[in-house]
């Protein structure tokens, strides 16, 4: 674990939850694929996230929704969402949440689809598609940062991601996740404009009513998350973390 982790470990538990109810979206991103090193802990083992899971089903947290269920209406909610398109997505996170019913998301990359290994193959993204409760969004076509794009190639991203899931799916793919958190105002409306209705991007907090549904705040969670880290997150004692981030709907 980081020196980091224990420090903003610490001061979560100096600071009070903000307890403001809303959606409050789980960002992950692989659960039980070894990543060299992994200095993001991008990695939450399985045993740990079947613990989350089991915490998520009690429904302390809000109701479990998939992004594009979430009524966003105010009420206590909770979405959990994964990034990239790793394959354990398919074969160790989607059993264990269908299992406990718990609805989720999974933001994809065909870029990264296309790279293989340890990304999902399409046919397993097909095969994932079908599981009980499972939603599959988008995420950026190739993973650049769409903040960093002029309008027509930011299109390319966000019309090209979209079109190649629901060619892959046949079914609509309305929702994604900003790849690196990288959104603003301007890359929200591009993302409107190219058909999606929700994405989430890397801001820590919860979502009311009055929140932009294209910039919807995230909380990751990481391989260097204890369970009670984790019921921390979930229950809001780490938002002060989006002090030092800086919301992308003030830009
Ligand atoms: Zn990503």
């Amino acid at each position: 674990m980081s020196w980091k982790h224990s420090l903003w470990r610490a001061v979560a538990a100096a600071v009070g939850a903000d307890a403001r109810p809303g959606l409050r979206i789980l960002g992950y991103h692989c659960v039980g694929t070894d990543i060299p090193g992994d200095p993001y802990g991008l990695c939450v083992r399985p045993g740990a996230f079947a613990r989350q899971l089991e915490a998520i089903a009690s429904g302390r947290f809000g109701t479990p929704v998939c992004l594009g269920g979430a009524k966003l209406d105010g009420s206590a909610e909770l979405c959990v969402t994964f990034d990239d398109g790793y394959q354990d997505a398919l074969t160790t996170a989607a059993p264990l949440l269908a299992e406990k019913n718990i609805p989720f998301t999974v933001c994809v990359t065909p870029g990264l689809l296309d790279s293989g290994r340890p990304h999902l193959a399409w046919d397993e993204l097909r095969e994932l598609a079908k599981v009980p409760g499972a939603e599959i969004g988008a995420h950026g076509l190739t993973h650049a940062r769409l903040d960093a794009l002029g309008g027509s190639a930011l299109a390319r991203e966000l019309e090209g991601s979209r079109r190649r899931l629901e060619d892959a799916l046949g079914r609509a793919v309305t929702v994604m996740s900003w790849p690196h958190g990288a959104a603003t105002r301007r890359t929200a409306a591009a993302a409107k404009a190219a058909g999606f209705a929700r994405a989430g991007c890397s801001l820590y907090g919860v979502n009311g009513p009055g929140r932009d549904p294209l910039l919807l705040k995230r909380t990751e969670i990481t391989g260097f998350d204890d369970d009670r880290d984790f019921a921390g997150k979930a229950a809001g004692r780490w938002d002060w973390f989006a002090r030092r981030q800086g919301d992308p709907q003030a830009r």
